[in-house]
């Protein structure tokens, strides 16, 4: 029988008793075991933390970029040190496959070198006067206490997606995990320890997003909240900044379409879009969500389809024989999917494979593979995302009309061609009306991109220099000879 943690919050350095006893459980999806719980959270405490960080900011903006640059790679240093026990903990949280968890400690590793890497190339600018003697300074200036509320799907690298760039540009800043995957985060407090960091610089506070999520946004301590989640915490979100007129940084949904010309490399197309649609259960929100197949080549490509999801292997998350996906993570997932599933085949859609909650495991919320064919483009299932292992798949008759259908969607995140003619893959990256066109390849961005997107996707965006420099506010210096 496992032991069941007990998580504090990390504020000013040290991990003390929320103000609540409400305390909220945490399960691992294989096993639907209660494996941790952390508090429900308080006004209280969010105040704790933001001051905290309010009070830490002017020595942290004082130091010089590289000193703050210093902590980042002692902290990329700290994860690696306990790769391990941090991937572990991933994977019983949210049933990662245990070799997807080590890449993403892996990665959030490099994210905070890659951040410390920008320390020295923070710059701002001269600009030319309309005066003689004058010159005019751009600076680049913290915005002082950030806020960074996290998702559950991809939890520790986007804490660091988050604390890097607002950290290495002179913020400090209070983090609140999502309630159904904090652990990994909370694991990590108890390590920072030796990264050595000034307390109040980063602080961790979990609980509810209404309750404890609000409060850190409406308070006028903070700067600029970056979430990443949902469309409606977005709308929420938007909400409550508009009370101190708040900068928020906006990550959310997304329903990228996949098109594939009649020129398409095959066998690229149908692994990238099998490994983009699979890739964590298809909880991951700039996946393939739907695919447009030319028509000349829908029935080999269907046939080559649905052999290749027939072989996706489906394992608990610490499966030894390398598991493509695992459980969903949460019974509700599973009921939002095939609640989707269903609606779609009353509506007259046919279910080419799969289409039910995945049984053969006894316990967890597994979600069967699953290909969906004649959808119309105004349904539900065409839409809205799905984030699981569900792809629609509909054929089209010429390049236009398969990208004014990719374009018909409320989200902008991410989308993607296949296609040999150099031609076409040019027109496609026009008219796409997408943050991120992948061409012959599956969906996944790179840290030194910029992940930002379009229409109801976001505002502002992450990584990169842009990303940083989210985390920036400008102040112009007009200085006068006499
Ligand atoms: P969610 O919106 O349910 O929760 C995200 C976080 O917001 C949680 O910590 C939650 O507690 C908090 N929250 C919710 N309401 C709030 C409020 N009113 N005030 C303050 N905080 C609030 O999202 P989720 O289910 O954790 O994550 C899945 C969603 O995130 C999907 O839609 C997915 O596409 C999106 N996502 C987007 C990106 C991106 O980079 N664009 C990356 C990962 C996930």
């Amino acid at each position: 029988m496992s032991s069941i943690k007990s998580y504090k919050q990390y504020i000013n350095g040290e991990l003390v008793s929320s103000t609540s006893t409400d305390v909220i459980e945490v399960l691992n999806p294989c096993t639907e075991e209660v494996i941790s719980t952390i508090p429900k959270g308080s006004n209280a405490d969010a105040e704790k933390a933001l001051e905290a960080a309010k009070a830490a900011q002017p020595a942290w903006e004082a130091l010089t970029a590289a000193e703050r640059a210093g902590y980042l790679n002692k902290m990329a240093d700290v994860i690696r040190a306990n790769r391990e026990h941090l991937a572990r903990t991933l994977a019983s949280e949210q049933a990662k496959v245990i070799g997807l968890a080590q890449v993403e400690i892996d990665f959030t590793a490099t994210y905070f070198d890659y951040n410390a890497a920008w320390a020295r190339r923070i710059e701002g600018e001269i600009i030319q006067s309309d005066r003689k003697g004058e010159q005019i300074f751009l600076h680049k200036c913290p915005i002082g206490v950030a806020v960074g509320i996290c998702p559950w799907n991809f939890p520790f690298f986007v804490m660091a997606r988050k604390v890097a760039p607002a950290l290495v540009t002179g913020n400090t800043i209070v983090i609140k995990p999502s309630s159904i995957a904090p652990n990994t985060i909370m694991e990590f407090t108890t390590m920072l320890q030796s990264a050595g960091l000034p307390r109040g610089v980063v602080n961790f506070v979990c609980g509810s997003g209404s309750l404890i999520g609000d409060a850190l946004v409406k308070s006028p301590i903070t700067g600029i909240v970056s979430l990443t989640g949902s469309l409606e915490a977005g709308r929420q979100i938007i909400a409550s900044s508009a009370e101190n007129i708040t900068k928020v940084s906006l990550e959310l949904g997304g329903k990228a379409p996949v098109i594939v010309c009649e020129d398409a490399n095959m066998d690229i197309a149908i692994e990238a879009v099998t490994n983009s649609r699979i890739i964590f259960s298809g909880q991951v929100c700039n996946c393939a969500e739907r695919v447009y197949v030319d028509r000349k080549i829908y029935e080999p490509f269907m046939e080559r389809l649905i052999a290749r999801f027939k072989k996706v292997k489906v394992g608990d998350a610490f499966d030894t024989g390398n598991p493509e996906m695992s459980s969903q993570v949460s019974r509700d997932q599973v009921l939002k999917i095939d609640g989707m599933v269903k609606r779609a085949k009353a509506a007259g859609a046919e279910i080419l494979l799969g289409g039910n909650p995945n049984g053969a495991f006894g316990k967890g919320y597994y979600y069967e593979p699953t290909l969906i064919t004649g959808c119309t483009q105004d349904s539900e299932i065409i839409q809205d995302e799905i984030f699981g292992p569900v792809l629609p798949v509909m054929p089209f008759d010429s390049l236009d009309e398969a990208i004014a259908n990719a374009n018909d969607c409320q989200y902008g995140l991410t989308s993607s061609i296949f296609s040999e003619n150099i031609n076409k893959v040019q027109y496609g990256i026009e008219q796409l009306k997408f943050g991120e066109v992948y061409v012959n390849r599956e969906h996944f961005e790179g840290m030194q991109g910029f992940h930002a997107g379009w229409r109801k996707s976001g505002i502002g965006g992450a990584d990169g220099k842009h990303g940083m420099e989210e985390y920036l506010q400008t102040k112009v210096v007009y200085l006068q000879r006499h």
